[in-house]
């Protein structure tokens, strides 16, 4: 349904118009708050549970947070970003919005679970306009109520604004402090409402200098996309930790986290918003304003190890060329062992460097492992437990496939160790004689500050145990990671323009005092 309109008010104030938001401090408490003292413990799904991830998440895998998308020029607005957040749909699965502009006022419709959960074509047909925000959302742990789907849209003396943000700011507590301290009244506990309030505080007037101002105010993470009665806005931060990118559909502007976006919608890649770049279009054409420059940038390399789609160019750069040649690179560095029968990759996230390690070692590629695509955000586990129960709902191993086979297993990353566990196990289960892990990333030692759900650094494995007490804890063979020179090299770009932190605990951004990472506040 459509929000209903709400007076503006004075300068220095922004008020939420979608719903009742409570009042509320930033989250404090540290989900995952029980440290794995024992990585041999069997009973790792309980911990979760107990952690307050709960079935829906029980694999350890680094999370993406948000997704965003933003379509300028089009009768169909809405529904070219409902697509668009679609294709964006494996970076957040909890919530999604849409917001539009019909020239009289916003429309908003937000709501909890996947992108065909929230839309339909009812809802669609009330969000009219000619141009578009949307959000996909991930979180966690905590507070995955309505009251942090995006966009948020607020009344401002500056003018009706939305907003949807994939990111996370290493700065928000303090500018958060200051103005509360000055009378500022936050309606969520998401640090993208930071950003409204510095808007609508901003002394300048119109939205492009407001915006610039508030923009130069951030630290750490973000991509933005604004709707105004004007058109829509694109911005993302000096390091260009996360990607955005322009895309043209004939007239029409598309803005998204990943080009896979493009493709469903037929739009073509432009270019990426630029690291520091704030890119307003509106019916006077698109206008491109520096927000600040920084020397080196440091984009995610976690991206294209990991959290973007294959399909998709990010940075603009191939992620599936990327991930093979990661496969590639670290065949030549951890080669199988002799009479290796095949290179197995856990599905689907290692399929693409999986295969670059079998070309390069000239093993066979096969699939012994299947995954489940049916599953769901929730499911109910029996009463009477089954061992490895949150692995098998979502793996299976093929006995045909594997039964007294010397396999190379690849997988992308190792996180808390648990889910490879039990995959190993499950492949010992059906006959499996040798595994030997390789892993397409270096090991994970640090968490994220930059907008990636991470456990803290006491759950990731390879902080606390050796590579050999890895291997020990997760029954296989052998244990190889790629180095961070040969992750970097993959990219074909210059190594000084990544973040690699999660590997290595060198943080480009500097993190102030009190800084959380996105396992406590939603992005
Ligand atoms: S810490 Fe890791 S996941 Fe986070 S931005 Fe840096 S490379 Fe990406």
């Amino acid at each position: 349904m459509p929000m209903p309109e709400i007076s503006p008010i004075k300068m220095n104030a922004v008020i939420p118009e979608i719903f009742s938001r409570e009042s509320t401090s930033f989250c404090n408490s540290k989900c995952g708050g029980s440290p794995i003292e024992n990585f041999g413990d069997d009973k790792d799904d309980t911990r979760l549970k107990i952690s307050g991830m709960t079935t829906k998440d029980p694999l350890d895998v680094m999370h993406e947070e948000c997704g965003i998308a933003a379509i300028y020029g089009s009768p169909d607005a809405a529904r070219l970003v409902y697509l668009s957040l679609y294709a964006l749909q494996h970076r957040g699965q909890e919530a999604a919005g849409i917001v539009t502009y019909n020239g009289s006022g916003l429309h908003t419709k937000l709501g909890m679970g996947l992108v065909s959960d929230v839309f339909n074509e009812t809802v669609l047909d009330e969000l009219k306009g000619n141009h578009a925000i949307g959000h996909v959302r991930y979180s966690t742990a905590g507070d995955s109520s309505l009251r942090n789907c995006q966009p948020i849209s607020v009344n401002t003396g500056n003018g009706r604004i939305a907003v949807a943000h994939n990111g996370n700011l290493t700065n928000a507590i303090e500018i958060r402090k200051n103005l509360e301290e000055k009378g500022a009244i936050f309606q969520t506990n998401s640090d993208t409402e930071v950003v409204l309030h510095l808007f609508a505080k901003s002394k300048e007037t119109g939205f492009v200098r407001p915006l610039l101002d508030a923009l130069r105010q951030l630290r750490g993470a973000y991509c933005f996309v604004f709707i105004t009665k004007k058109g829509i806005l694109a911005a993302r931060d000096p390091y260009g930790v996360r990607p955005l990118a322009l895309g043209k559909l004939g007239k029409t502007w598309v803005v998204a986290s990943e080009t896979s976006a493009f493709d469903l919608v037929g739009a073509r890649y432009v270019r990426d918003v630029e690291p520091g770049e704030l890119i307003d279009i509106t019916s006077a054409g698109l206008k491109s304003h520096v927000i600040s420059k920084v020397k080196n940038k440091a984009m995610c390399v976690f991206e294209y190890v990991y959290f973007s789609r294959p399909d998709s160019k990010i940075f603009g750069h191939n992620v599936y060329e990327t991930r093979r040649e990661m496969g590639r690179q670290l065949a030549h560095e951890a080669p199988p062992p002799p009479d290796t029968d095949m290179v197995i990759p856990v599905p689907d996230s290692a399929s693409v460097a999986a295969m670059g390690y079998a070309e390069v070692s000239g093993i066979r590629f096969d699939m012994g492992l299947i995954r489940s695509h049916y599953i769901g955000r929730t499911f109910i586990e029996p009463k009477q437990s089954i061992r490895d129960f949150g692995a098998k709902i979502k793996y299976n191993a093929v006995a045909e496939a594997l039964k007294g086979k010397k396999v190379v297993l690849v997988d992308d990353s190792i996180v808390r160790g648990t889910t490879s566990r039990k995959l190993v196990r499950m492949l010992r289960r059906v006959g499996v004689k040798e595994v030997h892990m390789r892993i397409s990333s270096p090991a994970i030692i640090s968490p994220c500050f930059y907008g990636i759900a991470t456990p803290t650094t006491k759950e990731l494995i390879a902080s606390k145990l050796s590579t050999e007490k890895v291997r020990a804890y997760l029954g296989v063979n052998s244990l190889s990671y790629l180095s961070e020179a040969a992750m970097l090299r993959s990219t074909k770009m210059n190594p000084t323009d990544f973040c690699t932190a999660c590997f290595t605990g060198k943080y480009p951004i500097a993190l102030e005092k009190g800084v959380q990472t996105n396992n406590t506040v939603p992005c």
